[in-house]
């Protein structure tokens, strides 16, 4: 890199926008973590922050009770995810209607995951919305929501080829998406080019990436395999031998996000979603390094 490149202009930071993702925590420990966690994040000023939908509606109460809290207690715009599994259309309009009474106004949009597992056929229910585009579509109907939607840099597990997928996101942003924000990746070359046949395929919102910064490589490998989430071979090379080394691992982990989000932003990216696992520590580090610094807190001062 030399001094004239994007990721080293001094008001870079000015130029990007990130968000962030946490899960319901199950108990007060988690919740603790989580709430160090947001405490870490708020001052970064994310552009909104997202909330997990566990499978089958299972953290429907948690997700409402961590989306609550951020709105009440933070400055933080919360987008809630939900997914359409094992729930009637009755049932899905109301979690979607006791959102909107809370004052949410941002969700992401998921068709959500086989209750018996990745991997397991989804059928869906009889009574409920088939997939994505159709649970978007029923937000819409309820409120000019700001949507999200997912995308596969390298395809749905479950679709036969890319056209399937981009038939399905292109249903999406039809119903009314505002932007997709992908599953995790490493191969940077593979976003940018599944960006460039979805704008072939007439797809214009923005496709934002989702970084996954590695707090345990093992879990993280184990992941990828059930989400269809290629691992290179050099990335495995370079957490070799650290399992039991948790100082070098978090350094390596650092600079494995760091190196992968300014390579994105030198392709021109300017919009970063982070899978936080509940951890700050590896997202500030990455902030950082692309110019994002911490600002004052002032209630009533939500980002857009
Ligand atoms: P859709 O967009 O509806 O479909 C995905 C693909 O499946 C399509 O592209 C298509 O190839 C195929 N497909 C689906 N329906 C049809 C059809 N009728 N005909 C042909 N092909 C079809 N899961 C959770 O449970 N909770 C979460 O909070 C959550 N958050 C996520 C956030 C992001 C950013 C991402 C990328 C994923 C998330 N997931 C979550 C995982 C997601 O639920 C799974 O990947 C799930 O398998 C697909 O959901 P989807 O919304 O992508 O499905």
């Amino acid at each position: 890199m030399n001094q004239y490149q994007l990721s080293r202009r001094s008001d870079i930071g000015n130029k990007i926008r990130v968000s962030f993702e946490f899960f319901p925590p199950k108990n007060d420990d988690m919740e603790a973590r989580l709430w160090d966690t947001v405490t870490r994040l708020e001052p970064l000023r994310p552009q909104f922050v997202s909330v997990t939908y566990g499978a089958g509606g299972t953290t429907r109460e948690r997700t409402a009770r961590t989306v609550k809290r951020i709105l009440q207690e933070s400055t933080l715009t919360p987008a809630a995810h939900m997914t359409c599994v094992d729930a009637t259309r009755e049932e899905v309009d109301q979690v979607i209607a006791e959102f909107a009474a809370m004052g949410v106004k941002r969700f992401v949009a998921l068709r959500g995951d086989p209750k018996e597992g990745v991997g397991a056929a989804y059928q869906p229910h009889p009574g409920g919305y088939a997939n994505g585009a159709e649970l978007v579509g029923a937000l819409k109907a309820q409120g000019d929501f700001d949507i999200s939607v997912s995308a596969y840099p390298e395809k749905h597990p479950e679709s036969p080829d890319f056209a399937t997928d981009f038939d399905m996101l292109k249903r999406k942003v039809d119903q009314g998406a505002t932007r997709a924000v992908t599953q995790f990746f490493f191969d940077n070359d593979l976003y940018e080019r599944y960006v460039e046949r979805a704008r072939k395929a007439g797809i214009y919102i923005p496709i934002v990436p989702g970084v996954l910064p590695i707090h345990s490589f093992g879990q993280v490998a184990n992941f990828a395999s059930r989400c269809g989430a290629h691992v290179p071979g050099w990335l495995a090379e370079r957490f070799e031998g650290l399992d039991k080394d948790p100082q070098t691992h978090a350094l390596v982990a650092s600079a494995v996000a760091v190196e992968q989000v300014l390579d994105l932003v030198e392709r021109g990216v300017s919009d970063f979603h982070f899978y936080t696992m509940n951890r700050a520590d590896l997202v500030v580090a990455v902030c950082h390094m692309i110019g994002i610094r911490p600002q004052p807190v002032v209630q009533g001062s939500a980002a857009a």
